[in-house]
């Protein structure tokens, strides 16, 4: 049972109140007040960040984009500068539930829900993001790709720890990404499969890629030999083709009654990330 609920303004106060009883902070509630109702999560103390102002909005600092963890999915979905210089974030922000839960979560509580298919960790994977992190013992900085400790578990433990913002580097004009989702239709839930991905450019070759894919794994799965066979090609049909196939033959999506069929997924994520690619380029060449 919630006894407490605190309402820090600073960090500093928000660490201070987490030592309280059996504490945990809370964002924008969409996954927390679920999980306590449904005693997934436990606590008897929240402590909500809305109120600090430090970890509001989006800023672009020595060519990182900085988003601060009370940064709703609709601000981002909204930026010009995530639109502009992280379009696969905007995308994947505006694809969560309906309008009345992006106006509330926050892209921060998305990653440390760790669920392998939420759409804006997916995406942040493809940007190399990292979280700031602090607790008692001061600041880290992790890439959230290394937050997963098993499916719908992550290792930042918001009982003790807070993350306060993530920061990627800024995409420049000759990199882009794209965000590809099957969902669905009119559903107000997680993908059935999405693939974020980012890409550069260089002299009309590969010279980086990124291609995230979810929910085929505990976590968003990186295509790692399909990214090492596109480095230094040119982008051709056929090479994108065969990174493709590379990229769902490393995928192991389960049989879910919500989200569909083993077989189903598997013989529709091909194409998932040849689109995923093949417009990460296009976006890098405009
Ligand atoms: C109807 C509905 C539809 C949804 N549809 C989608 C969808 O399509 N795609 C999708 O990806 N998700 C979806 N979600 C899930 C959810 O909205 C997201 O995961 C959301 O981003 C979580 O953010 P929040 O601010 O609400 O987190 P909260 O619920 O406040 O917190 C979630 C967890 O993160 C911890 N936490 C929050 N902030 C911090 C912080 N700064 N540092 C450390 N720990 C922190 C909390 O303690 C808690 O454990 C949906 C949820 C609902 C209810």
């Amino acid at each position: 049972m919630i006894n407490d609920y605190v309402l820090p303004k600073t960090v500093e106060d928000a660490l201070a109140a987490l030592k309280q009883g059996n504490a945990k902070l809370i964002a924008g509630g969409t996954d927390l007040m679920l999980d306590l109702k449904s005693c997934k999560a436990a606590a008897d103390t929240l402590v909500d960040i809305n109120g600090i102002k430090e970890l509001k909005g989006i800023k672009e600092s020595d060519g990182n984009i900085i988003i601060g963890a009370g940064t709703t999915h609709q601000e981002v979905a909204e930026s010009f500068l995530i639109q502009e210089k992280a379009v696969v974030l905007a995308k994947a922000s505006g694809s969560v539930g309906s309008l009345q839960i992006r106006n509330t979560a926050t892209v921060v509580g998305n990653i440390v829900n760790a669920q392998p298919a939420a759409d804006a960790a997916v995406a942040l994977v493809a940007l190399g993001a990292e979280a700031e992190i602090v607790d008692k013992e001061g600041t880290i900085y992790q890439p959230v790709e290394n937050l997963y400790a098993g499916l719908a578990k992550c290792k930042v433990d918001s009982s003790c720890q807070i993350i306060t913002a993530v920061r990627f580097p800024a995409l420049f004009s000759n990199q882009g990404s794209a965000y590809v989702r099957l969902a669905k239709r009119g559903a107000l839930a997680l993908p059935m499969l999405c693939v974020a991905v980012a890409a550069s450019l260089k002299d009309g070759k590969i010279e980086w890629v990124r291609i995230v894919m979810a929910p085929v794994s505990t976590k968003p799965l990186r295509a790692l030999e399909a990214e090492e066979l596109l480095k230094d090609k040119e982008p051709s049909e056929e090479v994108i083709l065969e990174a493709s196939k590379k990229a769902a033959a490393m995928a192991d999506p389960r049989d879910s009654k919500l989200r569909g069929s083993r077989a189903y997924r598997s013989s529709v994520l091909v194409n998932l990330v040849k689109r995923g690619i093949t417009e990460a380029i296009k976006n890098a060449r405009q």
